[in-house]
């Protein structure tokens, strides 16, 4: 705690209305953004014992916000990739034993410890890339004692690392195999059991449902989310991934703060989520992760004044990177995205994603003192260099958790 000030900003992107300063100092107190504005109206003599840290001209953001993960599971499916990559089609990867039913099963057989220690290093890999806040959802257990387990692991996370974990119950990501012949019971016992259970236990934020034809159909999606609404969870949804299937139009209803995928969604869906405020999320590492050149597309939803989040998806199938300004350097050569709608969509849209845009996402007095400290004042750069990281340092709450040296090594 105390103060730290940060001086020798050369550009920061504060995301208040695009606003950017030149030549900029931020001021932290105890953890929360105090002051922010150019060097010129700066005056060090009023911060007594603070520490400063040089920002050596470069680019200063808030810290990233992932908004959609799937954070904790056990086993990997790098065989699915490469037969993806062949021509091997789907259904003889299932055949084969592929798909979530194998992550599922790697993730029941884990306990809770080894889950623990599987997800550390990946919480740390977003953080090197400037991420401070990330979401969770469970899904990979798809059993009541498994799920719990998830989102212990999640609310562990969040204790013992620097990065905020933001915990989503999903327990609604695909009928388990000894499920498939009575459904009925299975999305009872999510909506009145295991939800009722994981708001008593504060294991989650948000429910979520993976709303497709090869998962939860409309109604079922609808069961559930109201079920974790009168619980207390906000409603998330997975949806038009693969088909347009009305996911987009219940979101909508029911006031989702977030519906993700949507590489379907029609323009009458757009229209709903914007009138809903429900935030749009685009998740381009499913494009490279499926083999499939097919990116989702922005400019229908941002024509309706959508807000548009970019994350990565992290999960063992289909979308299998810690690398969130990658997916920005996707969205401008495969979306047509600016490098300005880029940063919103990681950093203020991402935490309206969750809800959090009060908070963080914004170099703004009043909220976390979480800043990314970028190599060069190029706003582009971090995205024109993609694949590996213009990051120098990461603040989190006012202290500096991340130093990269320019060779790339990284000390946390
Ligand atoms: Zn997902």
């Amino acid at each position: 705690m105390g103060l730290l000030v940060v001086k020798n900003i050369g550009l920061l992107l504060t995301m208040s209305n695009r606003l950017a300063i030149a030549d900029a100092v931020v001021v932290i107190k105890d953890g929360v953004i105090e002051w922010v504005g150019p060097s010129a109206e700066f005056d060090l003599d009023l911060y007594q014992d603070c520490t400063v840290i040089d920002a050596d001209g470069g680019l200063v953001t808030p810290g990233l916000v992932e908004c959609h993960t799937h954070l904790i599971f056990a086993g990997g499916r790098s065989d699915e990739f490469e037969a993806r990559a062949t021509g091997v089609p789907y259904a003889e990867i299932a055949r084969r034993g592929g798909g979530i039913a194998k992550t599922v099963k790697a993730t029941r057989e884990a306990s809770e410890d080894q889950l623990f220690e599987l997800a550390v290093p990946r919480v740390y890999s977003f953080l090197a890339q400037g991420v401070t806040t990330v979401e969770a959802k469970s899904g990979y257990g798809l059993d009541f004692d498994s799920e719990m387990r998830l989102l212990n692991v999640a609310a562990r996370l969040d204790k013992a690392t620097p990065v905020d974990i933001v915990s989503t119950f999903l327990g609604a990501h695909s009928i388990p195999a000894e499920a498939k012949e009575n459904r009925a019971a299975f999305v009872d016992d999510i909506c009145d059991r295991w939800i009722p259970e994981v708001a008593q236990r504060q294991l989650a934020v948000f429910c979520d449902v993976f709303c497709e034809s090869i998962a939860f159909s409309v109604d079922e999606s609808r069961r559930i989310l109201k079920a974790g609404l009168l619980a207390g969870l906000k409603p998330k949804i997975h949806a038009e991934q693969l088909a347009r299937t009305g996911g987009a139009l219940l979101a909508a209803e029911l006031g989702a703060v977030s519906a993700d995928h949507l590489d379907f969604a029609s323009k009458q869906d757009a229209k709903a989520l914007a009138e809903a405020g429900t935030v749009g999320v685009l998740l381009p590492g499913c494009a490279v992760s499926m083999c499939k050149p097919d990116f989702p597309d922005p400019k229908l939803l941002q024509a309706a004044g959508v807000k548009i989040a970019l994350s990565t998806d992290y999960n063992p199938g289909s979308s299998v990177t810690l690398n969130l300004p990658l997916m920005g350097s996707f969205a401008m050569a495969f979306m047509g995205m600016s490098a300005m709608e880029v940063w919103e969509a990681i950093t203020i849209n991402a935490a309206a994603a969750l809800d959090l845009q009060d908070f963080v996402g914004m170099v703004k007095p009043g909220y976390k003192g979480d800043l990314v400290i970028f190599r060069g004042a190029d706003p582009v750069g971090p995205f024109y260099e993609y694949g590996g990281s213009k990051v120098a340092k990461v603040i989190k709450e006012g202290s500096v958790v991340v130093r990269r040296d320019p060779c790339g090594g990284v000390t946390i």
